[in-house]
């Protein structure tokens, strides 16, 4: 069973790659330092709030959005504010009902237990899971046959904090016995720059306003891009420029990781290309888009279409997916005639 912490000596457990802890450097500690996401911290604020005047363990809280948009820095947030441990695992990684009853009988009283991808808990974890929740209990059968025994074992009041890149993946039973549900929305090149500033101020690295502004146009709403932007640019800066990150550093830096004036790499524009051209546009389905560009459909469901989507590129339709105006003004092609500029989706919001 796989299990990290994110702050401090913890940090330092066997297990956790460089670019796990480099990671965790940048991360906010605090809600004030969490940049963006203002309806979910001013709504958390108040929730953080109560729970520490009560004297309680704050309610089980799901949060939701694509990968990079800040969920597990969250989770690590929330335990800070109330004062309490960490402790990080994943759906994948708790395989049998034993492993999870290991993890919840570790707490102590008023724990956060994270569990990031928690759509992919097994059902009969998945079990084990609701009592813990509702009740503060474990549940275990002892023996076989007529003469199995239950024993209830009582678990100190913890909060789970769960994580999912869609909430409709999650069964029912599981999703209702959370009592906050927090969706995360993709940043606006504003709030990146900030992000972009504050990352390079921790790295000790001169970025200048123009600079910071130019990475976060082109990081696709997502904080986890940006900071790999900023700490690849800054590998340019240092090798061929004079160390400080300019407007001139990260065009060039840029062109050369193939990354285009709205963020798009090289996926992107072969998802939509594949789109035009073998598919006249679309509709086509996921899976069968994924079979062609030798991806995995959840990658491009995750990684490239709520990006895509925003800028108005792609629609997803009962049919399948389908490319926009935009999309072909964007790759340089003309669209056809058939399809309606009306078509190009929602305006762009950059
Ligand atoms: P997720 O768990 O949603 O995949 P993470 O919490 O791992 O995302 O965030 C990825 C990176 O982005 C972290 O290194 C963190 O420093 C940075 N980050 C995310 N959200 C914010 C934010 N609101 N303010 C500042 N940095 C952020």
């Amino acid at each position: 069973m796989e299990e990290q912490a994110l702050y401090g000596a913890r940090m330092m457990q066997p297990g956790l790659t460089t670019a796990d802890s480099e990671e965790n450097s940048l991360r906010p500690q605090h809600l004030e330092d969490y940049i963006g996401q203002e309806k979910v911290k001013q709504n958390l604020k108040v929730y953080l709030e109560a729970a520490r005047r009560r004297g309680e363990a704050m309610d089980h809280v799901l949060l939701y959005g694509p990968p990079g948009l800040g969920k597990t820095t969250l989770a690590g947030i929330i335990a800070n504010e109330m004062g309490v441990q960490i402790r990080i695992t994943s759906g994948p990684a708790i395989e049998k009902p034993g492993d999870l009853a290991a993890l919840l009988t570790n707490l102590q009283e008023g724990d956060v237990l994270f569990i990031d991808e928690i759509h992919r808990l097994s059902r009969q974890v998945e079990e084990v899971l609701y009592p813990a929740l509702e009740d503060y209990a474990l549940d275990i059968i002892i023996g076989k046959g007529p003469s199995a025994q239950s024993i209830r074992i009582n678990l100190p009041h913890f909060t789970l904090v769960g994580a999912t890149t869609r909430a409709g993946q999650l069964t029912g039973p599981l999703r209702d016995r959370f009592g906050v549900l927090l969706k995360l929305e993709l940043y606006s090149p504003d709030e990146l720059a900030q992000i972009i500033r504050r990352s390079a101020g921790i790295l000790d690295q001169p970025i200048t306003p123009e600079g910071a502004y130019e990475l976060a146009k082109r990081s696709r709403g997502t904080p986890r891009v940006a900071n790999r932007f900023l700490k690849r640019v800054r590998d340019f800066a240092t090798v061929l420029g004079d160390g400080v990150i300019d407007q001139d550093v990260c065009l060039m830096a840029l062109r050369r990781m193939d990354v285009d004036e709205l963020g798009l790499d090289e996926l992107d524009r072969s998802l939509l290309r594949a789109i035009i051209e073998m598919y006249g546009g679309g509709p086509v389905g996921l899976e069968t888009l994924a079979a062609a560009l030798g991806e995995e459909a959840v990658t491009l469901e995750d990684l490239c279409e709520p990006y895509l989507m925003q800028m108005g590129f792609l629609t997803r339709t009962p049919r399948g997916r389908c490319v926009t105006h935009l999309a072909y003004e964007h790759l340089g092609l003309r669209p056809p005639e058939t399809l309606a500029p009306e078509d190009g989706g929602q305006q762009s919001m950059f």
